[in-house]
């Protein structure tokens, strides 16, 4: 299903998501540390959630058994929390998380360094991912196409050499976690479906510091690059306004 044009009140408490949405990804990164188990994290995450009216979107998706997606180093997306998985100094961790109210859902991720990085290298991927979110968004207006975003995002990433991961891709967001259109990290301008003000994206980079490859673990939803290269994903929910565009999930 396309992602529709969305009325007002729908409007508003896919803001309400985002706002709850992002105030849990600030405080996931201002408390997560060295010596935490990715379950640490995902328990934050759902002891914040609770009284705030928000639901875990991500929770029983397709069968996904947390409330939030963790992953480490060359682990690209979909990482299940777990008690047996530390996180250490210099780690890249990715947090994703979705958050649905009154039925309206926002999906956003950053990744973060803890500590200090072992190399400039790591600091350098997950700024300039983030970079490429920002550059893709900048593209989003009325009658803008999904090609224009693809390609902005792409130019950031091909300029530092980055691998880009191809076999999963933003989308359309809203009533449904994935609505469609699929929205690629590469492409070219002007080409593709065409958004309307009032449509409702989740525009997501994942790069690597290596061949674009993915694998799957046995877990069914671990996505890690095949080279063992790291990886960094930022992703935002944003509204298409006649004027540009609408961040929704305001975290940094
Ligand atoms: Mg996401
Ligand atoms: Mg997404």
């Amino acid at each position: 299903m396309f992602t529709s044009v969305k009325n007002k009140i729908e409007i508003e408490h896919m803001r309400e998501s985002g706002r709850i949405l992002s105030y849990i990804l600030d405080h996931l990164s201002t408390r997560i540390s060295e010596g935490m188990t990715t379950k640490d994290v995902a328990d934050i995450a759902k002891n914040e959630l609770k009284p705030t009216g928000g639901l875990p979107t991500f929770l029983g998706y397709y069968g996904f058994p947390d409330v939030i997606c963790i992953s480490i180093n060359d682990e690209v997306v979909h990482g299940i929390p777990r008690r047996s998985k530390i996180i250490k100094n210099g780690d890249i961790v990715s947090l994703d998380f979705g958050v649905t109210f009154n039925g309206m859902i926002t999906d956003s991720a950053i990744s973060i360094i803890i500590g200090s990085p072992k190399d400039e290298k790591h600091a350098a991927l997950v700024s300039n991912t983030r970079k490429s979110l920002m550059r893709g968004i900048a593209a989003v207006t009325d009658g803008v196409k999904v090609g224009d975003i693809s390609s902005s995002v792409q130019k950031v990433l091909d300029n530092y050499k980055y691998g880009i991961v191809r076999e999963l891709v933003g989308h359309g967001v809203g009533h449904n976690l994935h609505e469609e259109p699929d929205i690629p990290n590469y492409g070219f301008k002007n080409t593709g479906p065409m958004l309307k003000s009032g449509m409702t994206v989740a525009i997501e980079p994942m790069a690597t510091l290596g061949s674009h490859d993915v694998i799957q673990d046995d877990d069914g939803w671990t996505i890690r690059t095949a080279d063992g290269s790291m990886a960094a994903h930022f992703e935002h929910t944003v509204l298409v306004t006649n004027e540009g565009y609408e961040i929704l999930t305001k975290n940094t």
